[in-house]
């Protein structure tokens, strides 16, 4: 016995009647319709007043003889014969019909604009839709194709990605939804028809929900990208700290371990300077005693030389001393009543000789004659003195320099309020200016700036001037641009009695001044020896030395030591020695390395590439005495180099001994006829200039009017420098030079051709035989004929 109830299938649980067909199926009458029961797959097939019965409730059955079945009611009976009833088999095709958002039916696009969602096209055809996060009540309709019995049209829904088990809908076609979150969701229906059979294919839509924008991909990627910044901005700040503060550490360190270096540079140097001190006060003054007592101009030089450089020295000294007592707090003014304008201009007449030999516009300005004040004697002197120095240093020959003073008695640019008189002393130059970057640095200790007008000073001048001027109260200020110029300007206050002194100054009291006491180190004077004509006109037969160097005591100490064997020209940097060169065409070149502007190698590269000065030995002075230094000297093509510090007597044999070689290749153009041209060229330049005028005169060979105006035009040289070219490599004259030429030619010709000797005289441009002949004789010690014999024989 097996129980079947609603649960499985059956209409009702109360059963009225029961009928059994021909085929064993049930058929069951019930209250609420009438039921197919098959047995064997125990599977109920209802049927009620939609299909056609005319009543549910039945309560009366019959089955007749032909195997027709009635079922009756309150209403009639319902006959049939069961073969009759099939089942449908169709699978009703599904379609979603309609698209409410909010319960409104979603518009179709058309050309009307409007603010309202649309969709492109008919709900059925679209695959996908997609919506805004706030339109979220959605409703979707669907139907199944199939017409019979309509209302038993069965569905069952899902939505992906929201709820994955099929939902039975009845007969209901249409589903809502609200809230969904913003993602991807696929809506599928399926249908049976009105007997249940199921088109599980059914139809899907797939719905897209767009997130908000702040919550739309590229947000997620602006916040990331947001955090990420503010990450390694975080980290940025903290690493920057960190290096600030290392950076701090560090500078504190490098300050200190600066400000130890500098204290024991300075100590260091104040020690030597003291020690310095003496001996060179005994080397300055004993000089200074021998020159009022010598007579011999030549000592009077070199004992200037020794003073002037004792002085320059001390001066040098005594700065890096009062470095010293600055550093100690214990330099302090020690003032003196005298005439400040006076005071002045001795200083500024101290450079009136190099102002006239460099030839500059060099003035001193004064609105008054006099002016009685107190001041630091020594002090003031080293304030002129270095700032006039630099304004010489550093502007070039021919430029102007003045210095001009003007005394304000109302002055508003004092800051000290009981001091209103001030003087103000203007140092002008046109020299080379200062760069704007290095301004702020100027007054710093041991800053340089690099130049081209000089190699010299150690940047300490300035730095002193500076706190010099500051002892005194004063200020000190500078105005300069490169290329035009500068201008320092000094402001002092104007003591003019006693009782304005500041304390901490001591007071020594006037005393009158005297000139000599300025320490005067400009420019050498060159005393030069009265030289009588006859002096003179010998000294022309002297070789000619050119020296080419910028310090001019080291040029006077070389002049001295060659001018009695040589003529001596000067020159006092590279660009004037290479046009003294090319100029005088001397026999030798004493040249230094380092010289602001156009250093030696340069001047020895320049000389040895021009024709006209490629013979001439140069032989290079310097400091720098490594091997690299040497290599550049000799690649540079001198001819010798002597490191300094020197022996006089060494440097006089090593010019003696270039002078010499050139003289033997002179010797070997003349005395050896068949030298090939390399073997008595002093230079690779020379070599192809002799080459050219060997062609030159060999084109021009059998013309006896060759000139030698038409050489010089055709060699390219004006016809002095012809001369002096060819006297410098040959030792003759360019008329000689040319005939030797001739002759060489001749002397080949006789060898190898059968040409008689009037024939070669005519062809060598020898007007006459006999002229020939006297020529060919003098010049080999034996007459053509004889020439021809001796060599055919040999
Ligand atoms: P130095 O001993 O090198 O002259 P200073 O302290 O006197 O030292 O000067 C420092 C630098 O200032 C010099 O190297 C130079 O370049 C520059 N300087 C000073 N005075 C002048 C000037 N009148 N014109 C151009 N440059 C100057």
């Amino acid at each position: 016995i097996k129980q079947y109830f609603i649960k499985n299938g059956l209409p009702s649980n109360n059963i009225t009647k029961i009928l059994e067909d021909d085929h064993h199926n049930l058929w069951i009458g019930t209250s609420k319709g009438l039921s197919k029961f098959s047995p064997e797959k125990e599977k109920f097939k209802n049927f009620s007043t939609s299909d056609g019965l005319i009543t549910n409730n039945i309560t009366a059955a019959f089955k007749s003889s032909m195997g027709e079945m009635y079922f009756g009611g309150k209403g009639g009976v319902t006959r049939f014969y069961p073969e009759s009833i099939k089942i449908n088999y169709y699978k009703p095709p599904v379609y979603i019909t309609d698209l409410k958002l909010f319960n409104k039916p979603v518009r179709i696009a058309d050309e009307t604009q409007s603010d309202e969602f649309t969709i492109p096209q008919q709900i059925t055809y679209c695959k996908k839709i997609e919506l805004a996060y706030y339109q979220n009540v959605i409703t979707i309709g669907f139907v199944a194709l199939n017409y019979q019995n309509l209302e038993n049209n069965q569905y069952k829904y899902k939505l992906e990605g929201f709820q994955d088990d099929w939902n039975s809908a009845g007969n209901q076609r249409e589903v809502t939804y609200t809230n969904l979150s913003p993602g991807e969701y696929t809506f599928r229906v399926i249908a049976s028809n009105n007997d249940g059979v199921w088109n599980t294919q059914g139809v899907s839509l797939i719905l897209i929900i767009d997130p908000p924008w702040w919550k739309s991909g590229w947000a997620y990627a602006f916040y990331l990208l947001i955090i990420l910044t503010l990450l390694y901005a975080f980290r940025r700040l903290i690493l920057h700290e960190a290096e600030i503060k290392n950076k701090l550490e560090v500078e504190k360190l490098e300050i200190k371990k600066l400000q130890e270096m500098d204290a024991l540079k300075m100590h260091f140097f104040s020690n030597v300077s003291h020690e310095f001190r003496t001996p060179l006060t005994l080397i300055a003054g004993p000089a200074e005693a021998l020159l009022k007592n010598v007579k011999d101009e030549t000592q009077k030089i070199q004992l200037n030389v020794i003073k002037r450089n004792a002085s320059r020295l001390l001066r040098l000294i005594n700065q890096l001393m009062d470095f010293r007592k600055i550093e100690e707090a214990k330099l302090e003014l020690n003032c003196e009543k005298n005439d400040l304008i006076q005071f002045i201009k001795n200083i500024v007449d101290s450079f009136n000789h190099e102002a006239k030999e460099r030839e500059m516009n060099y003035s001193f300005i004064q609105t008054c004659s006099s002016l009685e004040a107190w001041f630091d004697h020594d002090k003031l002197d080293k304030i002129i003195y270095n700032l006039l120095s630099n304004a010489f240093k550093f502007t070039e020959d021919g430029g102007s320099i003045n210095l001009s003073l003007i005394v304000d008695e109302e002055s508003t640019k004092y800051s000290d309020a009981h001091t209103k008189r001030i003087i103000e002393i203007f140092v002008k130059d046109s020299g080379i200016g200062i760069p704007k970057e290095s301004q702020q640095k100027i007054f710093d200790r041991f800053y340089q700036v690099k130049n081209y007008l000089t190699t010299q000073g150690t940047g300490i001048g300035l730095s002193l001037t500076y706190e010099l001027v500051r002892l005194h109260n004063g200020n000190i200020y500078l105005e300069s641009e490169p290329g035009k110029g500068s201008t320092f300007t000094v402001i002092l206050p104007l003591w003019t009695e006693e009782s304005q002194l500041p304390s901490l100054t001591s007071k020594s009291g006037s005393k009158k001044l005297n000139k000599h006491e300025i320490i005067q180190e400009s420019t050498p004077e060159v005393i030069t020896p009265t030289n009588n004509k006859d002096n003179n006109q010998n000294r022309n037969f002297l070789p000619h030395l050119l020296i080419i160097e910028d310090n001019p005591d080291m040029r006077l100490y070389i002049k001295n030591e060659f001018k009695d064997i040589y003529r001596v020209t000067e020159a006092h940097n590279g660009r004037i020695g290479i046009e003294k060169a090319l100029e005088e065409i001397p026999d030798a070149i004493i040249c230094d390395v380092m010289m602001p502007g156009m250093d030696g190698y340069e001047v020895c590269r320049k000389l040895k590439q021009d024709e006209k000065t490629s013979h001439i030995p140069i032989l290079i002075l310097t400091a720098k005495s490594s091997e690299q230094h040497t290599i550049e000297g000799f690649e540079s093509g001198a001819d010798d180099y002597v490191p300094k510090p020197f022996s006089s007597a060494i440097l006089k044999l090593r010019i003696k001994s270039l002078i010499d070689s050139r003289e033997m290749l002179r010797k070997k153009f003349i005395k050896e006829p068949f030298a090939a041209i390399k073997d008595f060229s002093p230079s690779r330049t020379d070599e192809a200039l002799l080459k050219k005028a060997y062609n030159i005169v060999g084109k021009n060979l059998s013309n006896p009017d060759f000139e030698v105006s038409d050489f010089a035009y055709e060699i390219g040289m004006s016809r002095t420098q012809l001369y002096k070219k060819i006297n410098a490599i040959a030792g003759q004259t360019v008329r000689e030079f040319i005939r030797i030429i001739r002759l060489k030619k001749a002397a080949e010709l006789l060898v190898s051709t059968d040409m008689n000797i009037t024939e070669i005289a005519e062809r060598v441009g020898f007007g006459s035989q006999s002229y020939f002949t006297t020529s060919f004789t003098e010049y080999f010690g034996i007459n053509p004929s004889k020439y021809v014999e001796k060599h055919i024989k040999s």
